[in-house]
């Protein structure tokens, strides 16, 4: 483990938001998200150094891009429509996927007519051999000019332990006037920030529109647009409600301990698959309030995305 300051501005002053274990392998491991007090970047601190950190991401993590293929089809098709707007001549255009894991988005690219290339650093995620793959960091690829049209990251750079390299390298290697599209989580909404649904420690960094604007400023790109969606990935804000009232009514916060377990976790306690009746067998074991708390969730997620602090954000970015 390693403490760090803050990847953005270097300050070394930060408050302690929440603490929570590794929710999917290691539940007694403990990590605790702090915000840097002088920029607002969040981060785990202390944290799995480099070295230590592919040990929670096992074979099993990337499984799902298999078992639930109909889910991640829907996803590329989402994604792919952010990267219409580039105008396109006859060449082909470039795009660079980092974090492309088994490599699915740019074969779907590749199969829309665009020259692909990804880059997947953990050795767990399957080989591939139909287009150029780097099988290391982003920050080392051998490219050092603007080269790609397009630099994709679906929900990567909450990942990585350098950051602001992230967006520096993004920025050496696109060409001006390309696009950088990358989704993170939004660590403004009271998903991320509250109600425990990052991924820890797979998650290091959570970021709000403000660093995001920082962290493309220091690196020579600018902001375009903000997505505030679940089309790509959803967070769905479970408990809510709980959150209120701990905050309103018995005004404290809400911590780990107070959070009833997921649906997942209710069915892998129990040993049992997903169906309607074991939906039905997990809501009736729930209390009334935890029901009125599911029941209206997707009104309050609506109400997330249409008030942009939904717990999820595409930003496009370009190169001016
Ligand atoms: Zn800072």
């Amino acid at each position: 483990m390693e403490t760090i300051n803050c990847n953005l501005c270097g300050s070394e002053d930060y408050r302690v938001v929440y603490s929570m274990p590794d929710r999917l392998y290691f539940k007694d491991e403990w990590f605790t998200v702090v915000e840097c007090k002088s920029c607002g970047l969040g981060f785990v601190n202390p944290r799995p150094a480099y070295s230590e950190i592919f040990r929670y991401y096992p074979p099993s993590f990337y499984e799902s891009f298999e078992k639930e293929r109909n889910f991640h089809q829907r996803r590329y098709r989402t994604q792919a429509k952010f990267l219409t707007n580039i105008p396109r001549g006859k060449d082909k255009k470039s795009l660079l996927d980092v974090g492309c894991a088994n490599g699915d988005f740019p074969r779907y690219m590749q199969n829309l007519g665009w020259q692909v290339e990804g880059v997947e650093v953990s050795p767990n995620s399957k080989p591939i051999s139909d287009f150029k793959i780097y099988n290391q960091e982003f920050t080392d690829i051998p490219i050092c000019e603007p080269y790609y049209d397009a630099i994709t990251a679906w929900a990567v750079l909450e990942h990585v332990h350098n950051p602001m390299a992230y967006f520096q390298k993004a920025a050496e290697v696109l060409k001006v006037g390309g696009f950088f599209v990358f989704l993170v989580t939004n660590f403004e909404s009271i998903s991320s920030r509250c109600l425990f649904r990052e991924d820890l420690p797979r998650h290091l960094y959570f970021y709000t529109e403000e660093t995001v604007r920082k962290y493309l400023a220091s690196s020579g790109l600018e902001l375009i647009k903000s997505d505030y969606s679940d089309k790509i990935y959803p967070m769905h804000p479970v408990n809510w409600l709980r959150y209120y009232v701990y905050r309103h009514i018995k005004r404290c916060d809400l911590k780990w301990e107070d959070i009833p377990p997921t649906r997942i976790e209710y069915f892998n306690k129990h040993k049992i698959n997903k169906s309607l009746g074991s939906n039905f067998r997990y809501a009736v074991s729930r209390s009334p309030f935890t029901l009125i708390d599911m029941i209206l969730m997707p009104l309050f997620e609506k109400y997330q995305i249409l008030s942009n602090n939904y717990g999820i954000v595409t930003y496009i970015a370009t190169k001016p």
